[in-house]
């Protein structure tokens, strides 16, 4: 009986399969047709073309995870990891131009935000004439996010409460281009706990806030990171997230546990298209007479990653199924993030092998070569490798 009703249960899960399957098809279409074929320019001219972000926009990608009373799609976690399943397919920018809107630009605001701001923000989130950013890691504050030194001074102007934002953030996705930056910043300055950090909402024309120049990352070209600088930026009360202070670092720990599973989705697509790169090379390339598919040795690389990215796909769906019917899945969203983003970096160094020096060379191996370095991020970005073994160790030890 109680398997059956988890059945029951599980079945409504993905709220419309053959709309959800549409959704994927269509997916599918625009990643091979529109995506891959201008890969090239976006690296070339490290960003994606505005014409390709329109048909973004136009697709609804930037509302996958905003309520559908806000003008988003409303995806339940499950369908959200296979819509990035597959988008992640497409070169990291493409993924990541919406993807703060529908991760940790927007996942604050839908948790904890008020309902002025919502109806503020979210239709302009979900249809992506706004681009929202989650400015949390600083120059001295990356690992242990609680030490942030961004302060927002409480003033009292004729009666109104007003806080002043000073402080530098850095690695921040997206900020050259976003219009709305949560901030995160300590407003009690005798609380040095999470407990004394609020989050604020911060448009782009407020005067004081500006983006830095670009970071020269290793990968991912044509996804814009940079500090994000803040002098003197005065927020009011209703700059507030969700309106109360002290419940930043909660509003970004509820943010960050819904990413892990998206990020980790997002760790199996790139997987999934290195190892389809592969399959078709190893048919084509011969050596010592044959093609090197009949080697074994090739073989194993294969299949060790088929096995790998098959395991973390079952391992997404299953914790995102679970955080649909409302359980705890903490632990195993820093158990998803781990692994897919090992396994993804595990299948690109095999994928690299199997290429050889055509792996190593972008002008005659194609994308292997960018898709390895692009892919390094995902081990250290939203809690490195190590902080998810601690992390996972500690609550299993409790
Ligand atoms: C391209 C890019 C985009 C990013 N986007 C965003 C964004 O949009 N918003 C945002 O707020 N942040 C963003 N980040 C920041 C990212 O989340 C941090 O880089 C990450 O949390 C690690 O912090 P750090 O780089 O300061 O490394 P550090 O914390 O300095 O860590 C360095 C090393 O020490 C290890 N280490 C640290 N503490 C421990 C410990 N207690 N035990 C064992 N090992 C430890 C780490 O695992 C790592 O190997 C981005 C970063 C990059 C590079």
């Amino acid at each position: 009986m109680a398997v059956r009703a988890i059945l029951v249960e599980r079945t409504n899960v993905i709220t419309d399969n053959k709309e959800n399957q549409n959704r994927l098809a269509a997916i599918r279409e625009f990643v091979q047709t529109i995506a891959i074929p201008a890969e090239e320019e976006v690296v070339a001219k490290n960003r994606i073309p505005e014409t390709i972000v329109d048909v973004m926009r136009g697709n609804g990608y930037f509302g996958w995870s905003i309520p559908k009373e806000y003008g988003g799609s409303g995806l339940s976690t499950e369908e959200l990891a296979l819509a990035n399943i597959e988008i992640s397919q497409a070169a990291t920018a493409f993924r990541a131009r919406a993807g703060t809107n529908t991760g940790i630009g927007s996942e604050g605001l839908i948790q904890d935000g008020t309902r002025e701001q919502k109806d503020r923000w979210l239709p302009k989130l979900a249809s992506g004439e706004v681009t929202g950013c989650l400015a949390l890691t600083e120059p001295e504050a990356g690992s242990d996010a609680t030490a942030l030194q961004t302060r927002a001074q409480l003033k009292l102007e004729e009666g109104e409460k007003k806080f002043v934002i000073d402080g530098t953030k850095r690695y921040i996705t997206n900020a050259p281009i976003a219009d709305l930056f949560t901030v995160f910043a300590r407003t009690n300055p005798d609380d040095l706990s999470y407990k004394g950090i609020t989050a604020f909402l911060i448009p782009k024309d407020r005067p004081g806030i500006s983006a830095g120049p670009e970071h020269r990352k290793m990968g991912q070209a044509g996804s814009p990171v940079s500090e994000v600088y803040l002098h003197n930026v005065v927020a009011t009360q209703d700059d507030v997230l969700g309106g109360e202070l002290g419940k930043g670092f909660s509003t970004a720990m509820k943010a960050l546990n819904k990413q892990r599973i998206n990020l980790a989705a997002l760790c199996i697509g790139p997987a999934i298209r290195m190892l389809d790169e592969a399959l078709a090379h190893v048919k084509k390339r011969e050596q010592f007479g044959k093609p090197i598919a009949e080697f074994q040795l090739v073989q194993a690389m294969l299949a060790e990653s088929k096995v790998e990215i098959e395991a973390a796909k079952a391992l997404v769906l299953e914790t995102a199924r679970a955080r649909d019917r409302g359980e705890d899945i903490t632990t195993q969203a820093s158990i998803c993030k781990y692994y897919a983003s090992e396994m993804c970096g595990r299948v690109a160094d095999r994928v690299v092998q199997i290429f050889g020096g055509a792996g190593y060379c972008a002008d005659i191996g194609g994308p292997i070569e960018m898709l390895y370095r692009d892919v390094r991020l995902f081990r250290l970005y939203e809690g490195t490798s190590q902080i998810h073994l601690l992390n996972i160790a500690k609550r299993i030890l409790k």
